[in-house]
């Protein structure tokens, strides 16, 4: 990753830093910013930069490109930084976790609850790529999208035995992993030309580092319901739920997809939709923070559930594995994966 930071067009506005979640929650003490890691630190102090642990806190939201009036590439800063700091020896225990768990399982995470799933289909048009974290720890995602994707008719396959897409990598700083499991996988996606995701993570990914313009669930489903391949089932009592815009689908893979998941919910009888105040505030789930600096992401999911608490809803849904992972560590009110709950109301088109 080239990143080349114009750090002269920075107008010392601060309003990077002002909407910066981890600013927020950890004061500019704990966390001194956007503007002074991606612009002062590699302007002025280069020196310090490289021994600053600081710079691995920052989430990855993307939320403080979206507002800076020059434009400023501040988080692909953040992680060119994290690259340029890497070094085995200096991780913190959970970044080395991450790199232990690729090496030894070709997984970020250490497989629990069940095996890994042999899903290959030799007739199959597209292929499905779960994650990490739909296949091995909230495993509910898996099933919902499988049964979901063959209710919509979609003729896909899962390759056996494809690795981590890597971005849990890029987070720390990992590049020379990264390309490996990139090349890994490219041989198993092999001539399928369309990929389908569970997580805005791997989307992401594939999108930066493979070249490539994969599907997220969303998507394939909201373009199903165009052709009236699905039908909605009624829920027994009203619900009311919120939709929670994960960074990487608003920021990155785009903010088209949060529509469509309106568009969903509004098919399903009986679901009714509140509005966050900050719907696309950061849960903390993204940037390795999670495995790095667990009690912020915690206090991040925490203020995030608050807010859906106070918004009166019965649950939270939030279309990112990662994301439902760290929300539900807060133990705060109800969070439901947005596919899965798709799921429950649907049934195929007769
Ligand atoms: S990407 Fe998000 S967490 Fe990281 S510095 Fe920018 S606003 Fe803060
Ligand atoms: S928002 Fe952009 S211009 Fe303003 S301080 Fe931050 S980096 Fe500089």
């Amino acid at each position: 990753m080239s990143v080349t930071l114009k750090t002269g067009d920075c107008i010392k506005c601060s309003a990077c830093n002002m909407v910066c979640p981890v600013v927020s929650i950890d004061g500019i003490s704990g966390f001194s910013g956007p503007r002074n890691l991606a612009v002062d630190l590699p302007r002025f102090f280069a020196g310090r930069m490289i021994s600053s642990q600081e710079i691995f806190k920052c989430t990855t939201c993307w939320k403080c490109e979206e507002v800076c009036p020059s434009s400023l590439p501040l988080s692909d800063s953040i992680l060119r930084l994290r690259e340029m700091m890497f070094d085995e020896k200096t991780l913190v225990e959970g970044h080395k976790r991450i790199v232990e768990n690729i090496d030894r399982y070709g997984r970020s995470i250490k497989p629990q609850l069940r095996e890994r799933r042999v899903y290959a289909k030799r007739e199959a048009e597209v292929l499905y790529f779960p994650g990490c974290i739909s296949e091995m720890r909230v495993t509910s995602i898996f099933d919902a999208t499988v049964e979901l994707l063959e209710k919509a008719g979609v003729n896909f396959g899962i390759p056996d035995n494809w690795v981590c897409c890597g971005a849990p990598l890029e987070k720390i700083g990992d590049s020379n992993r990264l390309e490996s499991l990139k090349e890994t996988n490219l041989i198993k996606f092999g001539s399928f030309e369309e990929i389908i995701t569970s997580c805005p993570g791997c989307t992401t990914q594939f999108l930066r580092h493979y070249d490539r313009d994969p599907l997220h669930t969303i998507e394939v489903l909201w373009e199903a319901t165009k052709k009236n391949r699905l039908k909605f089932k009624t829920p027994k009592n009203n619900v009311r739920v919120a939709l929670h815009h994960p960074c990487h689908i608003k920021r990155t893979i785009g903010p088209q997809i949060i529509d469509q998941a309106y568009d969903l919910l509004q098919l399903i009888p009986r679901v009714k939709i509140v509005e966050l105040e900050d719907p696309d505030k950061c849960c903390g789930g993204g940037g390795g923070v999670v495995a790095g600096f667990s009690d912020l992401a915690l206090k991040l999911a925490a203020s995030k559930m608050r807010d859906a608490c106070r918004s009166g809803v019965d649950l939270l849904l939030a279309p990112c594995p990662f994301c439902v992972l760290n929300l539900r560590r807060a133990n705060i009110g109800k969070v439901e994966e947005f596919i899965t709950f798709i799921n429950m109301y649907t049934e195929r088109e007769a």
